[in-house]
């Protein structure tokens, strides 16, 4: 296995002496690199720091945490100081921050070395990383598929053996479903877990910077280090960080974990169900109680996203004017400007959102559209609040309703695009924490299941998690250059 495939495998390989982090930096690089050429490139990175670690760290002098000397990435709407920070689209495009993320900061105080910045749909508007302007980012286990989106190339360089962890960010499932597509862990946290500072904003009270990993374990490393209280956050929560020390206390045994029969019905391929099934009957066998809960108002979580996303997405947007940031039209005066820069800098998916959102804030239809689905939410999160105070531990469901699609398939029918969160974006909506891990394949593709959690039962989450990998044993084949 490539020492670039775990935080426990890179660590080993440093304090062995196997190799400086100055090294590993340099094959991960060189992965990187070798992954992009030919005529199918899968282009995981936007871009690649050209220096590792700034002081060679030698063996033994790296410090003892987890992530110390290790290389990783980070989804390009997630600030850096060195790198550009575009969010895939052209209106960004040269743009560097002159701030780093919070938890980009901390990482880095932990001893990670950001590798690069990678592709997503723009402003993580998409769920197959085709909407990028750079161009999409293909599925490592078959370049002919989407790796899922937004956060696909963040998706891609975990699931591609270039990086053992990286950063992603989730508004309606942009981690969870690549991390299914790609046959790897996604977590999104609890809403106010992590800092939002330094991240993009698309929609404000969804957003959550999320961690794609080959396990469990290494999620819970990185989220510990990212978690926490941040002054400049003031929806970030001061909370005990979740502990990956605590994943080894949490046991399937006596946990009890509810299926909602919402999730399980039309529309998910019978070979996804048939995997659900079998991974129940495992977590059963380890000791736990499995019982059918409901969801009543699952089928109004995709439309109450797309009025609540959309009109965030159209307020947070209005700062790309061509004055402050990035790209800027040339123009005879200056509502031109605004006019001609967002006309070429945003992308059609952006644009889309922008008329949706402003359409539904607008003056006279803000009652029936915003206000509705506000409303519509609190009945979402009524029932998982119910579900959880029925004793409860955690919900277990599909992560996406199919394996990964064709390029192309569905990018020209922005509705069957958004139908593929169906059974993500309550988790967004309600703000608890959620994850996704690979429980096998449908024709050598792939497929992910979703835990739900309580509010701020990550520990739980990925105990159960860990303990579900052991019993499922999947596989993720090496991916060649
Ligand atoms: N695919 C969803 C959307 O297009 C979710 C995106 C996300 O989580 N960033 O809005």
């Amino acid at each position: 296995m490539s020492i670039l495939t775990s935080l426990g495998a890179a660590r080993a390989a440093l304090d062995g002496g196997e190799l400086d982090a100055a090294g590993l930096f340099a094959l991960a690089r060189e992965r990187a690199r070798k992954l992009d050429d030919g005529d199918r490139p899968i282009r995981a990175f936007l871009s690649l720091s050209k220096n590792g670690p700034s002081a060679p760290i030698k063996a033994g002098s790296a410090g003892d945490g987890p992530l110390a000397g290790v290389p990783l990435a980070i989804k390009d709407n997630i600030c850096t100081s060195e790198l550009p920070t575009t969010c895939g689209s052209r209106i960004l495009e040269g743009y560097v921050s002159p701030y780093a993320a919070t938890a980009v900061r901390r990482l880095e105080a932990a001893g990670a070395r950001v590798l690069g910045k990678t592709n997503c749909d723009e402003f993580a508007m998409g769920s197959s990383t085709e909407n990028s302007a750079y161009g999409p980012t293909r599925n490592p286990l078959d370049r002919d598929r989407v790796p899922g989106g937004s956060s696909g190339g963040s998706t891609a360089a975990v699931a591609s053996g270039t990086v053992p962890v990286a950063l992603g960010s989730s508004t309606g499932g942009s981690v969870r479903q690549p991390a299914a597509f790609c046959g790897i862990v996604g977590v999104k946290p609890t809403y106010g877990r992590v800092s939002r500072y330094g991240l993009v904003a698309f929609a404000s009270s969804l957003d959550q910077i999320g961690i794609l990993s080959r396990s469990a374990r290494d999620a819970a490393v990185v989220l510990e280090c990212i978690s926490g209280f941040d002054a400049y956050d003031s929806t970030s929560q001061d909370r005990p960080p979740p502990r990956a020390a605590a994943l080894d206390d949490v046991d399937l045994a006596g946990a009890v974990i509810g299926v909602p029969t919402e999730y399980m019905g039309q529309g998910l391929d019978d070979r996804i169900a048939t995997l659900i099934e079998e991974t129940l009957a495992a977590a059963s066998a380890a000791g736990a109680t499995v019982k059918e809960v409901s969801l009543p108002h699952t089928a109004y979580a995709i439309p109450c996203y797309y009025v609540v996303a959309p009109a965030e997405a159209s307020s947070n947007l209005a700062r790309y004017d061509g004055v402050r940031y990035g790209f800027r039209a040339s123009a005879s005066d200056i509502r031109d400007m605004y006019e001609k820069t967002r006309g070429a800098g945003f992308g059609a998916e952006v644009k889309r959102r922008i008329m949706l959102g402003t359409y539904a804030l607008s003056a006279g239809y803000y009652e029936a559209y915003y206000l509705r689905a506000q409303h519509v939410r609190h009945a979402i999160a009524d029932d998982f609040l119910r579900v959880f105070a029925d004793g409860v531990d955690v919900i277990f469901a599909p992560t996406t309703p199919t394996p990964a699609f064709l390029l192309g398939e569905k990018f020209e029918d922005p509705y069957a695009m958004y139908l593929s969160d169906v059974y993500t974006v309550s988790a967004n909506l309600v703000g608890i924490p959620s994850m996704s891990i690979p429980i096998g394949e449908v024709d050598g593709l792939p497929v992910g299941g979703q835990l739900m959690a309580p509010h701020w039962e990550e520990e739980r989450m990925l105990g159960l998690a860990a303990r579900l990998e052991r019993q499922i044993d999947f596989e993720l084949p090496e991916v060649s250059p």
